[in-house]
């Protein structure tokens, strides 16, 4: 985000800057947010990089500020290049964590929860028709990138509808899942600034990754939480994912993440997004209502493609985006994954399972 972005001017004056950490990922930098406030607010942390970490000191420096000043960081969601800083940061600031209370396990168990990850999206590919060596390569560069993670203790658990209320302000947390399933936006009602994470982005559509439930998180194996004897944690041999998670028992991330869209639509008197990625948003309506009709033209765009008869969501992808399904298999199988779930949900197609592969066709 530019200096000079319009609704930047309207954040500072609220006490609000934005530090722009750089990212491995192709989505570029990510915003964290310092709230200049009573206790001092870091929204985010960045990925797990010495780079990240000397930016962020540096960005804070520029405020007249150091990691040790934090007394509370806000998470808006799962993702690593959003949590990966958090046990550092975390640790030299003494800062509490806020975040859902159901990221609370995903973000205590990170490693195992990673891996976890990893074997739920090998599952997803090899069932929607990834080839095998392809799926196993992907998964192995998938896991190099778990290092920009990291663990946190999540000290103040949040929960939906609940309020944040620092000296100069008050935070309403609103779960918004879909882009991942921790999705949280934190609205400050009076001056009408919404704090979106990755939920609503200026210039690039949210990805409805398909993601492990977050109750999942809870029963990761070999993970018995002490200090919740006989809670969520005990338990559970089976594993995390039991069922068939890349077919009838899958998330179905793209209709999770429009209806959280609806909500954040409905919500009175937004003036200003400010999102984990990009410059800020001014109108949030049009953006939303844009946002829904890429998703339409989307979906008439692959039952388009599945006139040629039954695919698997790879093949559809390679159609769709050419190459970048190869290197970016996962994303865009869950891109076509979620397009799929509308056009089955309004009943114009249908999801046949051989038993090893699953293939869509027009109804
Ligand atoms: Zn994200």
């Amino acid at each position: 985000m530019g200096e000079d972005e319009p609704g930047q001017a309207a954040a500072v004056a609220q006490g609000i800057h934005v530090i722009a950490l750089p990212t491995p990922f192709l989505v570029g930098r990510v915003n964290l947010y310092l709230i200049d406030d009573e206790p001092l607010t870091l929204v985010d942390t960045g990925p797990n990089s010495g780079k990240s970490l000397d930016e962020l000191e540096q960005g804070l420096a520029a405020h007249g500020r150091t990691i040790e000043q934090l007394g509370l960081i806000i998470v808006t969601h799962q993702h690593i290049d959003h949590v990966g800083l958090l046990e550092i940061v975390a640790r030299r600031s003494g800062a509490e964590v806020a975040a859902l209370g159901g990221l609370a396990p995903y973000l205590r168990h990170f490693s195992a929860n990673a891996a976890a990850d990893d074997a739920f999206s090998m599952q997803i590919m090899l069932r929607h028709g990834v080839p095998p060596d392809l799926a196993g390569a992907l998964g192995a560069v998938g896991a190099a990138f778990r290092a920009f993670g990291s663990s946190g203790e999540v000290t103040l658990p949040l929960a939906d509808g609940e309020t944040i209320t620092l000296r100069d302000r008050s935070l309403r947390v609103a779960h918004r899942p879909g882009h991942s399933p921790s999705d949280t936006v934190f609205f400050d009602e009076r001056r009408g600034t919404l704090l979106a994470g990755d939920h609503l982005l200026a210039r690039i559509s949210s990805n409805p990754l398909l993601s492990r439930p977050l109750e999942a998180a809870a029963r990761v194996p070999g993970k018995a939480d002490a200090g919740h004897p006989g809670g969520a944690d005990a338990g559970d041999p089976g594993g995390a994912d039991a069922g068939d998670p890349g077919g009838a028992d899958r998330p179905r991330a793209l209709q999770t993440y429009i209806a959280s869209l609806r909500a954040t639509r409905e919500m009175a008197g937004v003036a200003l997004v400010l999102g984990g990625h990009g410059p800020p948003v001014l109108d949030h309506v049009a953006l939303i209502d844009e946002r829904f009709r890429m998703h339409d033209r989307r979906a008439r765009k692959l039952a388009g493609m599945l006139e040629a008869g039954p695919a698997t969501a790879y093949e559809l992808a390679t159609r769709m985006w050419g190459n970048v399904a190869v290197t970016q298999a996962f994303l865009t199988i869950s891109e076509v994954l979620g397009h799929m779930d509308l056009l089955i949900a309004d009943g114009r197609a249908d999801e046949v399972d051989d038993g090893e592969v699953i293939r869509f066709s027009l109804r």
